[in-house]
């Protein structure tokens, strides 16, 4: 039979085969032997023990559109991070950083800023900074239910990964994402969510049909890894287009002379904000290099 890993805990994977259920299984020893780790997201092939206590194996993980570090999965078609306008105010921070991370593993990211209700004026604020940036950026209200059927749209047919600090609403608005959803596939739900409160582990949610969320833990750092620092610049697509206008080829954008990037943040082309977190997230890198040699 083949399902799909919902979730992993502690050496069981929760496998679940469409029409027949959830399975408990177990990687059988092939795996440790190939150093193959199944992830959440995974598709795989079981051979069910005992179909009453819906147990079995895994036999074999089917091939992969992609692997994630983090979080830790497969086959994860894009990520959508939510911050709230307010309430807690937005991290610019985090936020920089879970898009560059996002970036770094090829994964397109939609940001949502949730509880557009509280600070209208705050929220077209967001919206215009982070579409400037070429991101996709939603505004929703959990609470008043607006911009779900937006979100709804976007994740259509795919598995996202849905991530953001705790308190912005993500609870609400999975909810919100899941509502219609059918009585048999909702008893799947009820019973993920059963183990929700007590694990710290993403799992997937189905969400209509072909259409996974995968939950992860509220996060409240993330540190920035597997990149140099001449690299960071990548990560930030606003600079792009003024890159070329730089003197030196290789050009940071911090110290050089003749820096189109810098130009640009004179004029207000580039936020400031965005440009300051640059800064600081190329120092953290260069801090962290100099503690490897
Ligand atoms: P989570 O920690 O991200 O899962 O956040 P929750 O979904 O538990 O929501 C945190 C708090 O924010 C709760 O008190 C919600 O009622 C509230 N909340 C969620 N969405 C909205 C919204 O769109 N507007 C307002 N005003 N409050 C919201
Ligand atoms: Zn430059």
């Amino acid at each position: 039979m083949q399902g799909k890993i919902i979730k992993g805990i502690a050496g069981f994977y929760y496998v679940d085969v469409i029409g027949s259920g959830i399975y408990e299984c177990k990687a059988k020893g092939i795996f440790r032997k190939e150093k193959k780790k199944p992830l959440v997201g995974d598709n795989v092939e079981i051979q069910i023990l005992n179909e009453e206590e819906k147990t079995g194996n895994l036999v074999k993980i089917l091939p992969r559109k992609n692997e994630l570090i983090r979080p830790a999965s497969a086959n994860v078609d894009q990520a959508l991070v939510i911050f709230a306008v307010r309430q807690p105010d937005p991290n610019y921070g985090l936020l920089d950083r879970f898009l560059i991370s996002m970036e770094q593993q090829n994964v397109p990211v939609i940001i949502c800023f949730n509880k557009h209700d509280l600070a209208q004026e705050e929220a077209e604020k967001l919206y215009r900074l982070y579409t400037d940036c070429g991101y996709q950026v939603l505004l929703t209200s959990a609470w008043k239910e607006e911009g779900i059927e937006e979100v709804k749209k976007i994740l259509e047919g795919k598995t996202t990964v849905v991530a953001g600090p705790s308190g912005v609403g993500k609870s609400s608005l999975t909810n919100l994402l899941q509502k219609e959803i059918s009585m048999e596939t909702g008893e799947i739900s009820k019973k993920l969510k059963r183990g929700k409160h007590t694990t710290r582990h993403s799992q997937l949610l189905y969400a209509g049909e072909d259409t996974y969320l995968m939950d992860t833990p509220g996060f409240s750092s993330l540190y920035l890894e597997g990149m140099e620092k001449e690299e960071l610049r990548e990560y930030f697509p606003e600079f792009h287009p003024y890159q070329e206008q730089c003197r030196f080829q290789g050009c940071v954008h911090i110290h050089e002379p003749g820096c189109g990037v810098k130009e640009a943040l004179e004029t207000g082309k580039i936020s400031k904000q965005r440009y300051d977190n640059y800064v600081s997230f190329y120092q953290e890198l260069k801090e962290k290099e100099k503690r490897r040699y």
